[in-house]
């Protein structure tokens, strides 16, 4: 089984509410090993990017004012197979469907229709792993 790396984000919900440190803490928890780290202000352009796939989307705008919303912790973590389970460790996309013991289900909530709140980003496959990580650490 090879090593894998994934782009993990705490998204301005996370940051804001002071909760970076308990998230990476969560992850290194599980003997995944933290490899590359920063603060980022996000720009459109940026988001565009990463989010590529969504442009268009009904929640694809409301994504990206909520993404410049505040700072976004960018991480990479190395580790076996860490990109399922880092998804693990996050939980479902809707923090109110997420189950507990995750983190969206242990510290996210649904505002409203705030969806998009839900903390966490990590890469869903190796191709998009290697994507985003070159979008956020180049
Ligand atoms: P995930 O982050 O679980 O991989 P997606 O890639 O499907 O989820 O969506 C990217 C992000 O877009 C989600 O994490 C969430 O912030 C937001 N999002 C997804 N679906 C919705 C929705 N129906 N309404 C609002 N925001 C959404
Ligand atoms: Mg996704």
């Amino acid at each position: 089984m090879s090593v894998e790396r994934t782009l993990v984000l705490v998204k301005p919900d996370g940051v804001t509410r002071g909760l970076t440190g308990t998230i990476l803490a969560r992850v290194e928890a599980k003997g995944y090993k933290l490899v590359e780290l920063k603060l980022v202000n996000a720009t459109r352009e940026l988001l565009e990017q990463h989010y590529a796939e969504h442009v268009g989307k009904p929640f694809y705008e409301p994504l990206v004012e909520f993404m410049l919303s505040g700072p976004i912790a960018a991480a990479v973590f190395e580790g076996q197979r860490v990109i399922e389970g880092f998804r693990s460790l996050a939980g479902s996309t809707e923090p109110t469907a997420s189950a507990p013991g995750t983190i969206r289900g242990d510290l996210g909530r649904d505002w409203g229709l705030k969806v998009q709140q839900n903390l966490v980003h990590g890469s869903d496959s190796p191709e998009s792993a290697e994507r985003e990580i070159g979008i956020w650490f180049s």
